[in-house]
């Protein structure tokens, strides 16, 4: 097996000595992707084990409804989905395992994983599956509406705001899109954008300012948002820091932050291929990274789906070509 020249920094978190774990699959996170990687190899006699990170369940486990995810007629709430899954792959036999990846040694095989900066695990295939972060904003009444009109994914909440009005926070092609979208469903969507054009591609562009009910609001930025237990309005500042700097309230029940998603790779930096903002660079077709035994799946890879379906997809076609990489090794 060949492994190619690391670009280790001196950052790079030394492995520490002590007793080691054989594990035959060692799966990183605990979102769809990662319990259907584990429900897979499990059912393929890999003994998998889960190290769920610090929010098991993973991004669903924020949000409320969830109404897309096929199999659930009535829908289902994104804990209660999240519990499904890990009770499915634990019927297999799963060892899922509370704690933390604090670092990796992928120029040695078996690969290495530090857990909790203590339990060195070492392992024949890893699955990664550690997904991405929404960004947002950080002011304090978005936080205090979480969940209670304010969401990072119109695909997943848009529904619920039927024939309200909404706000989406952003210039990017997320933004974009999710505004073209919520627009579809909304009676009407604002559009708040910090700069005084738009960051999106002219295609999406030009879908935004035909969508009569999308209203830009170019250099705004939100200040806070207000109402009795749910979100009611916001309040905006227009041309913050300039001479004619003024205050803008709206009216809506939804809001929207569309500003990028951070994908959790960091620990594996040293050693993976990534794009420019951190997401896995996988083979066409594959979950395979440049490392040979390490696969990446849904959100750490994914700019552009980011669903729990299309995650739990490559979460199982990881799983897949774990097997397949343990097979030819025999
Ligand atoms: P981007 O990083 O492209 O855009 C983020 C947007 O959020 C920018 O307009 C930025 O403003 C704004 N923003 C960031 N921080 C703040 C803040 N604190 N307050 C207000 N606004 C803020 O992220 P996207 O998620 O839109 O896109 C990520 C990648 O995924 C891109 O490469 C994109 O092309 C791709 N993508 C492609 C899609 C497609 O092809 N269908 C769909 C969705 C994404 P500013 O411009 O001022 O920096």
């Amino acid at each position: 097996m060949e492994f190619k020249s690391m670009n280790l920094s001196e950052n790079t978190p030394v492995i520490p000595e002590g007793d080691v774990e054989k594990v035959k699959c060692l799966i990183v996170g605990s979102g769809p992707a990662g319990y259907t990687a584990a429900i897979y190899a499990a059912r393929a006699n890999l003994n998998p084990v889960v190290i769920e990170g610090l929010q098991p369940g993973g991004q669903l486990t924020t949000t409320t409804e969830v109404d897309n995810f096929p199999g659930y007629p009535q829908g289902v709430t994104g804990p209660d989905m999240m519990a499904d899954l890990k009770k499915q792959a634990e019927r297999f036999g799963t060892d899922c395992r509370w704690g933390l990846v604090t670092a990796v040694d992928f120029s040695v095989y078996p690969h290495k994983v530090v857990v909790d900066e203590k339990k060195v695990i070492e392992a024949e295939s890893v699955i990664l599956a550690t997904g991405a972060t929404a960004k947002y904003l950080g002011f304090p009444t978005e936080e205090k509406y979480m969940g209670s009109g304010v969401s990072a994914c119109a695909t997943c909440d848009g529904f619920f705001y039927r024939g309200k009005d909404v706000a989406v926070v952003g210039g990017g092609d997320t933004a974009a899109e999710e505004a073209t979208y919520l627009a579809g469903l909304c009676k009407k969507v604002y559009l708040i954008v910090r700069k005084p054009f738009l960051r999106a591609s002219k295609a999406m562009q030009d879908r935004v300012f035909k969508t009569e009910n999308i209203e830009v609001l170019f250099e705004h930025n939100t200040k806070e948002l207000y109402g009795d237990g749910v979100v009611e309005g916001a309040k905006l500042i227009k041309r913050m820091g300039e001479a004619d700097e003024t205050e803008v309230d709206i009216k809506i029940d939804g809001f929207f932050v569309a500003i990028g998603h951070t994908p959790n790779s960091k620990v594996f930096a040293d050693y993976l291929k990534t794009d420019d903002q951190g997401y896995v660079i996988t083979e066409p077709d594959s979950t395979k990274t440049n490392v040979p035994g390490v696969f990446a799946s849904g959100d750490l890879k994914d700019p552009h789906y980011r669903q729990a379906i299309t995650s739990a997809g490559s979460g199982c076609m990881a799983a897949m070509d774990a097997e397949r990489f343990l097979a030819e090794r025999e």
